[in-house]
């Protein structure tokens, strides 16, 4: 994993034969007590005007002639301080109406509504495929009911291209997915939402967030993952992990640290 360019609204990475390149759409403030520790840890998180800041990432993963996006960012359904993506994609080249194929780690307005541009228009107009995990796709309703029919609904590990697999992560969303991309550099696994408040959750995992649709299933399936990356040839790519929200995941104590110096 290598970084080959970037600017404010991107970063460009190679891995093994495919290009990874991180979106940014911008970022949330949320206040503190969204975190739910056990009883009796105190937590400490990185605070920015004592509100925690989540960055809103998606990413894009290209082999040369198909593009995957992961995630769509908020368009405007949310705070003004989201909405960026389509910006980011112009930053990094990449033509929107090159993007055929959409995965979708949860059907959030943040990760979700980008499928829709700020002028009401489809933002990715060749768009052929959705993934969407089982569970979540009450969403395509209203306005986004127009993505039904190209939607394929994620219920146990499905193949998205040759070299990305879809694996069902539930608690967060009763349909929260990952997506696994594998190289002969290794797997860096997309995963969502799996962490929220990285100054936090890597060393405690075991700390939920309020939003999760199932915090005991969410925090087994943390646990779960975060041993999983803790072994050579994996990274991680995080929606809400500090910018451009890609690193490595090593044991630290009785939890675990992210590394964001990949070099
Ligand atoms: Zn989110």
């Amino acid at each position: 994993m290598r970084k080959t360019a970037g600017s404010a609204l991107h970063a460009s990475f190679e891995f093994g034969g495919l290009t990874v390149v991180a979106l940014l759409d911008g970022h949330l403030d949320l206040p503190p007590s969204r975190l739910r520790p056990p009883d009796g840890l105190t937590v400490d998180p990185v605070l920015v005007d004592g509100q925690l800041r989540l960055s809103v990432n998606a990413f894009l993963v290209d082999d040369g002639r198909q593009r995957v996006l992961v995630d769509t960012g908020a368009s405007t359904s949310w705070e003004p301080t989201l909405g960026r993506l389509l910006d980011s994609l112009a930053a990094a080249g990449l033509d929107r109406g090159s993007i055929t194929d959409v995965a979708i780690t949860h059907a959030h307005l943040d990760h979700l509504n980008g499928l829709i541009a700020p002028d009401g228009s489809d933002a990715f107009p060749a768009l052929q495929r959705v993934f969407l995990g089982k569970g979540d796709e009450g969403r395509l309703s209203g306005d986004f009911a127009r993505f039904r029919d190209r939607a394929v609904l994620v219920a146990e590990p499905l193949p998205v291209t040759p070299w990305m697999t879809a694996l069902p992560a539930r608690g967060h969303t009763p349909g929260h997915t990952v997506y696994d991309v594998r190289t002969d550099a290794g797997h860096l696994l997309v995963w969502g939402d799996t962490i929220h408040v990285p100054s936090v959750q890597f060393a405690h995992p075991e700390v939920a967030w309020e939003l999760d649709h199932d915090q005991e299933l969410a925090r087994a399936e943390r646990a779960a993952l975060l041993a999983r990356l803790a072994t050579p040839g994996h990274f991680v790519a995080g929606a809400h992990l500090d910018w451009p929200g890609i690193g490595g995941v090593v044991p630290a104590g009785d939890g675990y640290a992210l590394v964001t110096d990949l070099g």
